[in-house]
């Protein structure tokens, strides 16, 4: 283990990618940025543009029945960790083992670790334990693959989620849901193991990939029973048993694309994977046709299921219309199958970006999108995402929260993605006519936009907004000189890059 020469606890942290990764592969951690720039691959931002990316991991494994969640990282990062997922309700404690440069230096770090762990462990009330290295432990090689893999029946999962290997959250959400997949494929390969407490369904499964509006997974359960199969559980899974059943099954379904090694995983357990998602009219009949493949069905049993909702789904799609221009970008991974529900309601979108990387498993719905004209942008940055809405001048935004907030200021009605359109069904006929209402609303509300923009017009911007007693003090001489020192600290660095 190596300490990164890093100026602060943090060392910048989310801002200094590079140095973090040349730490880190001082380190010893080569083979895992490798891996990790395979399953993420980067560009054109190398670092996080939105949450720190752990806190995909972290959620997941808050989420779930009887796991203990650890984190190791610089305290800054774990206080922002923590706040955001008591934000969003985790009620449960986030485990964290604190270091200072000594602890980091010496490798006590990894033995207080390791001690908090066993401490954890108690088979009474955990079927697992995640332990997170953060970007400074990652950086440094805490070694946690050296931790015990199972203390009194607990499991240990150790994951390194560094913002400098994973870009988004989205995809740490990957990093944990592979690691346990992994962890429960060996435990099947080495014997019998425990049914879920739901159960396992008679009929052959199709396990969902990809967090969904709780509604979802049983409307693809009803489009999937005239073919005689049943939906199987959601990964990310709610309870450490459903991985078993989850890797049970006849195919899985990459709804999100991004799961790249929960793939990897299902993939070596003999599991054939399809891509795209039962969305819209044509989403849907392509959608399932691609499942009675995978399973071998007769074109029969896919006319019958096609046949079953294909209609109900176009009868919602023309009772629901949606009319304007829309742009579209986010990081949920979902971005084009919702941008295909807006295009097939009569809205016309022309760029959906996504930060999200282009995978196998989303190229159908890229391939439909362009030819009809959308410009998808993978790997999104949030500039690509501000240009569009900035060029296209569209009558709704729907994208991250620094989108909408533009989007606003320049009066053109917008809605948060991640808040109010991922958080609807979007599958088969239940997600054909849901976007419609709030879509419309906001479309509707561009006379109340005119009106904020005209009545909050002259207040100012950016470092002059707000309210002045005498002109504000602009300095522009300070801002010369600032931006010289950032210039000469950036030619200092590329300078020594090159040594
Ligand atoms: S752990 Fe997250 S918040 Fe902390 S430096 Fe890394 S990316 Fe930033």
């Amino acid at each position: 283990m190596t300490t990164p020469d890093l100026a602060t606890p943090a060392g910048d942290g989310c801002h200094s990618a590079a140095d973090l990764d040349r730490a880190a592969r001082s380190a010893g951690q080569s083979e895992l940025l490798d891996q990790y720039a395979r399953d993420y691959p980067q560009g054109p931002h190398d670092k996080p543009q939105s949450m720190c990316p752990a806190f995909g991991s972290l959620r997941v494994g808050l989420r779930m029945k009887r796991v203990a969640t650890v984190l190791s990282g610089s305290a800054c990062c774990v206080y922002g960790l923590t706040f955001v997922s008591h934000f969003y309700g985790a009620r449960r404690s986030v485990g964290y083992v604190p270091f200072d440069s000594e602890s980091l230096v010496t490798g006590k770090l990894f033995e207080d670790i390791r001690e908090a762990v066993h401490k954890l462990a108690d088979p009474d009330r955990f079927d697992a334990i995640v332990v997170t290295n953060l970007c400074v432990p990652t950086a440094s090689g805490v070694p946690l693959r050296l931790l015990p893999d199972e203390i009194d029946g607990v499991r240990i999962v150790g994951i390194d989620v560094p913002g400098f290997g994973i870009p988004t959250h989205a995809e740490a959400k990957d990093v944990l849901a592979g690691a346990m997949l992994n962890y429960a494929r060996r435990e099947i390969e080495a014997g019998p193991v425990a049914a879920p407490e739901g159960g396992v369904s008679d009929l052959p499964t199709v396990t969902l990939l990809g967090e969904m509006f709780p509604a979802d997974p049983m409307m693809i359960g009803a489009m999937l029973a005239p073919m005689g199969l049943a939906a199987g559980p959601v990964v990310p899974c709610r309870e450490w048993r459903e991985l078993y059943s989850a890797l049970d099954c006849g195919a899985v379904a990459a709804i999100h694309p991004f799961y790249t090694a929960a793939v990897r995983e299902f993939q070596a357990a003999g599991r054939p994977i399809v891509g795209s998602a039962p969305v819209g009219h044509d989403g849907t009949a392509a959608w399932l046709a691609g499942i009675g493949e995978a399973f071998g069905l007769h074109a029969d049993k896919v006319a019958d299921a096609q046949n079953a909702f294909l209609p109900a789904i176009r009868g919602a799609l023309d009772a629901a219309p949606i009319k304007g221009r829309i742009t579209l970008s986010g990081y949920e991974g979902s971005e084009l199958l919702v941008a295909r529900l807006l295009i097939e309601s009569g809205a016309d979108v022309p760029y959906v970006g996504t930060a999200c990387a282009k995978s196998p498993w989303s190229q159908a719905d890229a391939e439909w999108l362009r030819a009809r004209g959308v410009t998808v942008t993978f790997r999104a940055s949030l500039e690509d995402d501000l240009a569009a809405m900035e060029g296209l001048r569209p009558d709704l935004a729907i994208g991250t929260t620094p989108v909408v907030q533009k989007a606003k200021a320049m009066g053109i009605p917008a809605l948060y993605f991640t808040n109010l359109i991922s958080a609807r069904p979007l599958m088969g006929p239940a997600g054909a006519g849901s976007l419609a209402e709030v879509v419309n609303a906001a479309i509707d509300n561009k006379p109340r936009m005119d009106r904020m923009k005209a009545f909050f017009e002259g207040v100012g911007e950016g470092d002059t907004a707000g309210v002045w007693e005498g002109a504000p003090n602009l300095r522009p001489d300070f801002r010369a000189l600032n931006l010289k020192k950032l210039e000469k600290k950036a030619r200092a660095a590329q300078a020594e890059q090159m040594i």
